[in-house]
């Protein structure tokens, strides 16, 4: 029997994260800038090479998949690798398949995701204002991503709200997500917006509003019970007790998951990032492309997954927001 992935630190590696392109058709402020160069599509791994490299990580213990990107409903033929995946759920080596998207293309997709065996997907949304969510995504259509939502619920696909808190863009709008949310049976995870890449100048400092800030609101309104539920990332949970929702929050600059961390990220180009804080990183292009056999590219998981650092590095403290981790999370998948 293969032996799992376990790292230095003794955490088995059983989630991966799977960028599958760096194009999207928003451009959100805070993760894009609005002229972006996209890499040449020699530089990305093809639909097969990313099933071999998936394949490979599975048959080494990874039980969970999220695909992102870019936007992953964007990538050509997308449904193909996601047709691919589902033999993994079939003979239950892979336990959940899924991903994290804009929404702008599930009208398109949710159907084939839900007959391909994706149960739950997370959809990112920050506000509910038609003018707002323009403004933020700076190309995107509100009404095209609610159609998306309802299609995908349709479809019978279990759909969580991802937010990034802005301060002074939708402080205003929280208890107008967590009631939208509540009445669409959705769970809502408030993300802490992260100093990533060099966007041109945009000080994204203006917009950090911390969410130990966000939950202190909500408890202005709510019975917040802590859950002890964790991801193995940096997520955490509580319910609010008159509605009975769950409400998650990612703080990303916080060190304090990395001890149970699980899990790795692969970009579109074959780039293993063992820790989203850390600019290390494995290269298993090279490796899969050398061979048509695994060995090779299984010995490179392997030794990547043997210089996964203990933590990551992250600090607004030193109010540098141009670049301290200079890839755009358009790059890693977030
Ligand atoms: N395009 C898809 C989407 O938006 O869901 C998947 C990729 S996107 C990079 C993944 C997540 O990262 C989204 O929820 C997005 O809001 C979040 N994100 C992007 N830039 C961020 C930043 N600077 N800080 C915090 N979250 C960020
Ligand atoms: Fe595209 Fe997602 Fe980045 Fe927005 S957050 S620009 S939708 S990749």
């Amino acid at each position: 029997m293969t032996a799992p992935l376990i790292d230095p630190f003794a955490r088995p590696i059983s989630y991966l994260r799977v960028s599958v392109t760096d194009r999207c058709d928003f451009r959100c402020v805070y993760c894009m800038a609005e002229n972006m160069t996209f890499l040449p599509k020699a530089e990305l791994l093809t639909l097969e090479e990313l099933d071999r490299l998936c394949s490979a990580f599975i048959r080494l213990g990874v039980h969970k998949l999220r695909i992102t990107g870019g936007e992953p409903l964007v990538r050509r033929d997308i449904l193909t690798f996601f047709r691919g995946m589902s033999r993994h759920l079939d003979s239950g080596a892979l336990r959940e398949l899924t991903l994290t998207t804009n929404g702008s293309q599930l009208a398109r997709f949710a159907g084939d995701l839900a007959a391909a065996g994706v149960r739950r997907i997370n959809v990112s949304l920050d506000t509910l204002d038609e003018k707002k969510f323009a403004e933020v995504t700076r190309w995107g259509r509100l009404p095209q991503v609610l159609k998306g939502i309802d299609a995908a619920q349709a479809a019978g696909l279990r759909v969580k709200i991802n937010a990034v808190a802005l301060k002074g863009f939708n402080e205003d709008e929280l208890f107008a997500l967590v009631d939208w949310c509540a009445a669409r049976d959705m769970d809502l995870t408030f993300i802490e917006v992260m100093p990533m890449g060099d966007l041109g100048g945009e000080d994204r400092l203006d917009q950090y509003w911390p969410l130990r800030d966000l939950r202190a609101r909500l408890a202005e309104r709510f019975t917040l019970t802590d859950l002890a539920e964790r991801s193995g990332g940096p997520a955490r949970y509580v319910r609010l007790e008159e509605t009975g929702q769950k409400i998650g929050f990612i703080t990303p600059l916080t060190h304090n998951f990395c001890e149970s961390c699980n899990r790795v990220r692969l970009t579109c180009t074959g780039e293993l990032y063992m820790c989203l804080g850390q600019e290390d990183m494995a290269d298993l292009r090279a490796p899969l492309r050398a061979s048509p056999n695994d060995s090779e590219v299984e010995a490179a998981i392997r030794a990547a997954i043997a210089r996964k650092p203990k933590g990551h590095d992250f600090d607004y403290s030193r109010q540098r927001v141009d670049g301290q981790v200079s890839r755009h999370m358009s790059h890693t998948g977030g």
